[in-house]
């Protein structure tokens, strides 16, 4: 996936103002923050969206989940609320085909979203 941005971010090919990064899971700031606190977390291992999981890939969504407890605690936003949100597909507004968690805090989040 040469030209994934993400798989060049978690690479370091990329410049992305990193958060955390081990072996399975990478977590950056957005470069287009839509709220105080917004950073993404993202596999290693290359996958389209989250309808790509795979039996095999349990590890890695438990990582991810716990690098965005440890990081809401550290970014200041675990006490004040978060939303944590994957988008699917083209027509939920998915740009980048690498799956991704976005993480937003910092604001009152609106219901129901855009
Ligand atoms: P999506 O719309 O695919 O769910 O979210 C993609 C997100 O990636 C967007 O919020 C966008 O601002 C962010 N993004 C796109 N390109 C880059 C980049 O090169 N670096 C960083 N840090 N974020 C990016
Ligand atoms: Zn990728």
């Amino acid at each position: 996936m040469e030209e994934c941005i993400f798989c060049r971010i978690a690479r370091g090919e990329m410049d992305a103002d990193i958060l955390y990064s081990d072996d399975k899971v990478v977590a950056f700031r957005d470069i287009n923050p839509q709220a105080p606190v917004h950073f993404l977390v993202v596999p290693r291992k290359h996958m389209v969206s989250a309808l790509d999981l795979a039996p095999d890939d349990s590890d890695i969504l438990y990582n991810i989940f716990d690098v965005i407890r440890s990081l809401s605690e550290t970014e200041g936003i675990a006490r004040s609320g978060m939303r944590i949100l994957t988008n699917v597909g083209e027509g939920a507004g998915q740009v980048v085909m690498h799956m991704h968690f976005h993480v937003l805090g910092g604001r009152n989040m609106l219901w129901p979203p855009g």
